[in-house]
């Protein structure tokens, strides 16, 4: 309560850091220990669709939540959600939007759980920890988003072929060893050759990770006295499977980046 005796403790202990004005504010979230989480659950290896569906579900009802976040990235069990450059969401204080954001996004997991595994029941409660990066321009939040979609090629092709030999018998210590010094050439070729996987075909959802972002879309409002439909642009929030990296996708989406 205000003004009591006690309220010094208030005062002098508690120190709010504000996160620096004119910066795109990053939030990252990632799984605890998904490696096991993911095993407990039995997701299908090396990708679990249904898994992707219920983090992309999640990213989803963020936008909806939190009007400020402007774009989210996710790959496996991590989200990045960039707010907005000015945003004055909780003052940029930085706890407070860690502290929703990783909240929001956990609870819509477990309340979404059972849509995305009907037949699955949720062992353990999943949990996600989070931290706020800023960026200050243009190119340093391109040049992050690009840093997780490369990490997500990375990654998923290296784990596509992990699985695969796995898959054909070999044990993941012979999996690992195979694969040891190897090159994106190489993986791609051990892919063709031995599984005649092309890489290139594999589903987007993999291999460029899931964007949401809000976009303008024509949407029936209502139909008129003579049967006409009427159209307004509505924003609709959207999930897509598209490289970030170059400079189509922003060329076709300036709004969402402006400074
Ligand atoms: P930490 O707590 O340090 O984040 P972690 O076990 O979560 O540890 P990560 O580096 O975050 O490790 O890796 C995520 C793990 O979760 C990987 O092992 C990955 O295989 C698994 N995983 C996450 N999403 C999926 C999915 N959709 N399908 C299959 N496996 C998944
Ligand atoms: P903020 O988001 O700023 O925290 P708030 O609505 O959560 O807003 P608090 O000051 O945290 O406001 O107050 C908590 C509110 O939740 C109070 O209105 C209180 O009546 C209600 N509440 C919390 N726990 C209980 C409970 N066990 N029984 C009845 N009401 C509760
Ligand atoms: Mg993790
Ligand atoms: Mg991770
Ligand atoms: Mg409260
Ligand atoms: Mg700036």
């Amino acid at each position: 309560m205000a003004n009591s005796e006690y309220e010094y403790v208030k005062r002098e202990f508690e120190f709010d850091r504000r996160l620096p004005p004119s910066n795109w504010i990053v939030v990252r979230i990632d799984g605890c220990h998904f490696h096991r989480f993911s095993k407990i659950h039995a997701f299908e290896k090396p990708n679990d669709k249904n898994a992707l569906r219920l983090m992309n579900d999640c990213a989803t009802a963020m936008l909806k939540k939190f009007p400020d976040i402007v774009f989210a990235y996710g790959v496996s069990d991590e989200y990045s959600f960039v707010f907005r450059e000015e945003t004055e969401f909780y003052h940029r204080r930085e706890s407070k939007i860690l502290s929703l954001c990783v909240s929001y996004f956990t609870s819509v997991y477990v309340m979404k759980w059972k849509d995305f595994f009907p037949n699955k029941e949720l062992k353990e409660p999943p949990y996600f920890d989070a931290r706020a990066v800023c960026y200050p321009n243009l190119k340093t939040i391109r040049d992050y988003l690009a840093w997780r979609q490369v990490d997500c090629h990375i990654n998923n092709q290296y784990n596509t072929c992990f699985w695969m030999l796995v898959k054909s018998g070999k044990s993941e210590q012979e999996a690992q060893l195979a694969l040891k010094g190897t090159f994106a050439k190489d993986k791609n070729e051990l892919l063709a050759q031995q599984f005649q996987i092309n890489y290139d075909d594999e589903p987007a959802i993999f291999r460029k990770g899931s964007s949401v972002y809000r976009e303008k879309v024509e949407t029936t409002v209502k139909i008129d006295d003579y049967k006409n439909p009427i159209k307004r642009p509505q924003l609709k929030i959207t999930v897509a499977h598209v490289d970030i990296i170059g400079p189509e996708f922003w060329e076709i989406h300036q709004d969402i980046l402006r400074e």
